[in-house]
């Protein structure tokens, strides 16, 4: 059995970079760019008017009210072919440059016409109002988006700015997955008696997709060696082979001989984690291999402690991992595991301080408490308690913060 931090550093270690492929704009959500970008231009690329308004000099306003003479108007798109003088000022339309001669824009609100050639300027206006200066948000050969960032929508922004049509990011990891156990039926069946609904596949799937990667589904196999290796072998060509359940000790589970049949090597088989001890990693050639606990809360916190760092590492990114942050807990948790117990929690903001309630869970099979968790709060494995109103780390699952206002 050996320490989660060691686990995941085997893990990391082990987990080879993919190479690169060049994607349409479209197509970048959520992958890992592989370049850093650089603006091809000053952004803004000229002084850009702010408002609706009137381009002016400053000083021609500054004991406003004053009347100026209208030289004329520049909207957005236009290139202004006029100047502004002393006494003079341009109809100007937001987003449009801001004609030379002018320091500053009034807004239109602040405005009064005379008649077609005149305007009264109700109140001074400093230089350099409502005028966003070329290059004053990025200049041109700025790096404006790093490599090892997941590509977000304020990112596709950015990139789009940036003329990149098309991104250069990572491949997408594919991860084949393999389903294990006698009682597992799919979705849309109904049970028999015994036998229960395989939640692991979908959930496990859908983690792996949000973490960038192609699934391809190997199905259901019985608790039987040959034909869990049966199925595992249409795996191998995957870049991450992910089994879920038959990783115990008890007498059906075979994942870890039908693995071995197939010429796996196994980097550990047991880690100091809670839920899910019975944990897998190792190699088939250039496959990552992992068995995941069949418990679904075990399956998922051990896919996100682990698989999820491994698949994002993969494609170059730079944060893998989830954040952290240390939570006061509002009720006592125990951890008599002697491992590192991750606990489903709901932690919120309140009174000025990060709070997190335990849910209230059955336990590792519980995957319905684990829907009502945000995060997980960490209890070190030499702690064998943490009692309300002390402190723990908690790690922020996918809807962290997130927050319905419903009583913790
Ligand atoms: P195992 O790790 O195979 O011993 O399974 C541990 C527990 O998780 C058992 O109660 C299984 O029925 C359950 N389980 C295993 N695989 C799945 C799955 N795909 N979906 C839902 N529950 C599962
Ligand atoms: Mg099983």
């Amino acid at each position: 059995m050996i320490p989660v931090e060691e686990a995941l550093e085997i893990v990391l270690r082990e987990a080879p970079a993919l190479p690169f492929e060049e994607v349409a704009l479209d197509d970048a959500l959520s992958r890992v760019l592989a370049e850093d970008v650089a603006s091809d231009s000053d952004l803004p690329p000229f002084d850009r008017a702010a408002m609706d308004g009137y381009a002016l000099r400053a000083e021609d306003v500054a004991a406003a009210p004053a009347a100026l003479e209208v030289i004329g108007e520049v909207r957005a798109g236009q290139w202004p072919d006029l100047t502004v003088g002393s006494g003079q000022a341009a109809r100007i339309m937001t987003g449009a440059p801001v004609p030379p001669g002018a320091t500053a824009v009034q807004q239109v609100e602040k405005t009064q016409p005379l008649d077609e050639f005149r305007v009264t300027i109700l109140s001074p206006v400093a230089a350099g109002a409502n005028v966003a200066p070329r290059g004053s948000e990025v200049r041109a050969g700025d790096v404006v988006l790093a490599r090892g960032r997941v590509i977000d929508p304020a990112a596709i922004a950015v990139l789009a700015s940036a003329g990149k049509a098309r991104v250069r990011v990572a491949r997408r990891p594919v991860v084949a997955l393999l389903v294990t156990g006698d009682e597992i039926v799919e979705v849309s069946a109904t049970p028999a008696l015994g036998q229960i609904r395989n939640s692991n596949g979908p959930a496990v799937a859908a983690q792996a997709r949000l973490a960038g990667a192609t699934v391809r589904l190997l199905g259901v196999a019985p608790d039987r060696q040959d034909a869990i290796a049966e199925a595992l072998r249409a795996g191998l060509a995957a870049d991450v082979l992910v089994v879920s359940g038959g990783v115990s000790a008890g007498d059906y589970d075979l994942v870890e001989p039908a693995l071995l049949e197939l010429g796996a090597t196994f980097l550990f088989t047991k880690v100091a984690v809670k839920p899910g001890a019975p944990l897998v990693f190792g190699r088939r050639g250039a496959t990552l291999v992992f068995g995941l606990p069949g418990n679904p809360v075990s399956a998922q916190v051990t896919f996100d402690l682990f698989v999820r760092p491994a698949l994002l590492k993969m494609q170059g990114a730079r944060v893998v991992s989830r954040p952290r942050l240390t939570v006061e807990l509002l009720a006592g948790v125990k951890n008599r595991s002697g491992r590192k117990s991750h606990v489903p929690a709901r932690v919120r903001f309140e009174g000025g301080r990060l709070v997190a309630r335990p849910v209230h869970s059955m336990g590792s099979g519980d995957l319905a408490a684990h829907a009502r968790a945000n995060a997980l709060v960490v209890i070190e494995a030499d702690r064998p308690q943490a009692a309300a109103g002390e402190t723990a780390e908690a790690v922020l699952l996918g809807r962290f913060l997130e927050d319905d206002g419903a009583p913790l």
